[in-house]
């Protein structure tokens, strides 16, 4: 299968082509040339199969044509050896627990496919050499990048953090893993380290002498994979039987995730209709509200992942409804979810309910009762542990959190860093060595 640019102006490009990039040449977003429906009969038997059984079907529609199925198996069986369960909060309302990946936050799932599939390509090509994959992250997104490609071979990670800018469960996620990650601990601010991560990419002499790569959330390969989620959300709803009237709702910023439920039900899954939760960065509610789109400087909340003021994945949610407005407002809601809401919702649910939310869970669960209508199922992401978030959600319930096990043993280990300064001929001078 072939993939096209958003923008319209690059080249199609193969699938190989496309994981490489990340980004068109034209700076547009990826999209798969078809989407194909799934088989009545796989609906039918949905909910007799496993998570990986259900998700190869849906891997093998986008990737089957690319990759034969023993390597596509073996890529989707390695990269889901983890339980996404679906529980129940109150009478109609069920909490799809995304979180229970390596670095408990819901990008694991990309980042593991996406390694798989880079170094499957590599070995295709029979290419000698690492692979450099360079990132810049303010938190998250290292440890979830870091955590996917450790042990991957023919592939090296170096993650670029801002010193002391990032709290110590998340700098443990990607300082502590060895082998071939290597954390880059550097003076200054996230901006800093994005800017030496895009100036490499630039740099010919660099490039030349090493092979880079880059992990980018826009990444068909990290972004296609979270449909999986929404195919085992309904083979548990199924069991359940309560696989009527569906509406997810998802806490989104990028709107990467949001878009694979998007893609998941014009493979045929039965969403009757979507809600994207925003936090008070709310670009997206605004389009739906008015037809026009205006980004905007992010500004901080306490769900930090979803503060975006430019979501990338607007443009393939454009592509995908061409452009109509109306059709988009048909199938998604939006709703805004601001900090002292979030701090009210967390405190109720956990009331309640008895169940505890993270702040983005908690910008999912209000957008989602407040929006949900009689007869409908509703089923909101818990896009991450709610102890990652500790503070805001004792501050919130009054009550301590426990930090699980797999957290808490990243921060036993011993942390391993290279000082770095903003300096990009110091950075690239640490690139050469490396060759
Ligand atoms: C990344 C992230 C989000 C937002 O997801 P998008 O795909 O960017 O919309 C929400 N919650 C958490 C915890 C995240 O890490």
């Amino acid at each position: 299968m072939k993939y096209y640019s958003t923008n319209h102006k690059a080249p199609l490009a193969t699938l190989r082509e496309a994981v490489e990039r990340g980004l068109a040449p034209d700076r547009g977003l990826y999209m798969p040339e078809r989407i194909e429906k799934l088989p009545q009969d796989f609906y039918d038997n949905i909910q007799n199969m496993s998570f990986q059984e259900l998700s190869l079907q849906v891997a093998q529609a986008f990737f089957g044509e690319d990759v034969p199925m023993p390597d596509l198996k073996k890529i989707v069986y390695d990269t889901l050896s983890f339980d996404y369960p679906v529980k129940q909060v109150k009478s109609n309302v069920y909490s799809l627990e995304l979180f229970h990946g390596p670095t408990m936050a819901f990008k694991d799932v990309g980042a593991r496919f996406m390694a798989r599939m880079l170094s499957y390509f590599r070995q295709q090509e029979g290419a000698k050499g690492l692979v450099n994959v360079l990132v810049a992250t303010s938190g998250d997104t290292g440890g979830a990048v870091a955590n996917g490609f450790l042990g991957v071979e023919g592939v090296r990670v170096f993650v670029l953090y801002p010193k002391d800018k990032v709290s110590k469960i998340q700098e443990s996620q990607f300082t502590t893993l060895g082998h071939n990650i290597t954390a880059l601990e550097v003076d200054g601010v996230f901006d800093d380290c994005q800017r030496l991560v895009k100036s490499a990419f630039v740099d010919s002499e660099l490039r030349e002498a090493i092979t880079l790569s880059s992990a980018n959330s826009i990444n068909v390969a990290r972004f296609l994979p979270q449909a999986f989620y929404y195919f085992n959300a309904y083979a548990q709803l199924k069991r359940l039987g309560v696989d009527k009237n569906i509406v997810v709702c998802v806490p989104s910023g990028n709107f990467g995730n949001i878009t694979s439920a998007l893609f998941a039900r014009r493979m045929g899954l039965p969403i009757s209709r979507l809600i994207a939760a925003n936090n008070a960065n709310d670009i997206f509610y605004q389009y739906l509200q008015t037809g026009k789109y205006n980004p905007r400087p992010s500004i901080q909340t306490l769900a930090n992942a979803m503060d975006v003021g430019d979501p990338s994945n607007f443009a393939r949610i454009l592509d995908l409804y061409q452009v109509q407005w109306e059709d988009i407002r048909h199938d998604i809601s939006g709703a805004v979810v601001n900090d002292a809401t979030i701090l009210r919702t967390i405190r109720e649910c956990w009331q309640q309910n008895g169940y505890l939310l993270d702040p983005h869970g908690a910008c999912g669960y209000q957008a989602l009762i407040s929006g949900l209508e009689e007869g409908e199922t509703g089923v909101f992401c818990e896009t991450a542990h709610p102890a990652k978030f500790k503070e805001t959600v004792e501050k919130a319930t009054g009550s301590d959190v426990k930090i699980p096990e797999r957290l808490a043993a990243f921060m036993n280990k011993e942390k391993q860093s290279i000082p770095m300064t903003t300096d990009f001929a110091d950075f690239k001078r640490f690139l050469l060595s490396q060759a």
